[in-house]
């Protein structure tokens, strides 16, 4: 039996070791990683959050009717366990996880990830609002800084589009 083993690993593939970060090995599509949110498709239902065993899913928006006006949808990389609880329960399928697991900075509070593209109201939802009064449509509030929001979000989106060309391609 330790003979065959023996030869089996004189006729694998060598094991090499990979120069993090500057060399990375490819990431499983079904890993789970930082989250992405299609915020155009997210009602505010908070099923996700409620499934969510670590409460680190904070979301807050104020209903006009059927407009949402967005405030925060942040989760803290602190406590997430990357269980992928809050995913299944979703009834738009608006929340995914992704494959960037680089989350490493040497600033705590900046693990904390807003997923929102925007705050406040869309152009065309304020229209709708006939003239009452509300903040236009604004770039997301970069995450508590450290964690690069805006750098990670952009990263996220881009491998998000790749992973939809190379599903469909
Ligand atoms: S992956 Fe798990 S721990 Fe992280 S936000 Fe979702 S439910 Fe919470
Ligand atoms: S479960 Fe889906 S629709 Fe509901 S708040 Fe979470 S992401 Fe939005």
């Amino acid at each position: 039996m330790r003979s065959i083993q023996t030869l089996r690993h004189f006729t694998s593939e060598p094991q090499i070791t990979v120069q993090y970060p500057r060399e990375t090995k490819p990431i499983p599509p079904t890993y789970r990683g930082m989250h992405i949110l299609e915020q155009e498709k997210c009602i505010d239902c908070h099923l996700c959050a409620k499934a969510c065993p670590v409460d680190c899913i904070e979301i807050e928006a104020e209903h006009h009717g059927r407009i949402l006006e967005w405030k925060k949808f942040t989760i803290d990389y602190k406590k997430c366990i990357f269980c992928e609880f809050c995913i299944p329960p979703c009834p738009v399928d608006c929340i995914h996880m992704t494959t960037e697991y680089e989350l490493a900075t040497e600033n705590p509070d900046g693990m904390v990830e807003d997923l929102l593209m925007w705050t406040g109201l869309r152009p065309e939802d304020q229209e709708k609002l006939e003239g009452k009064a509300k903040p236009a449509k604004k770039e997301a509030a970069p995450a508590a800084s450290g964690g690069g929001g805006d750098d990670v979000r952009s990263r996220v989106a881009a491998m998000m589009a790749k992973r939809k060309a190379e599903k469909e391609g």
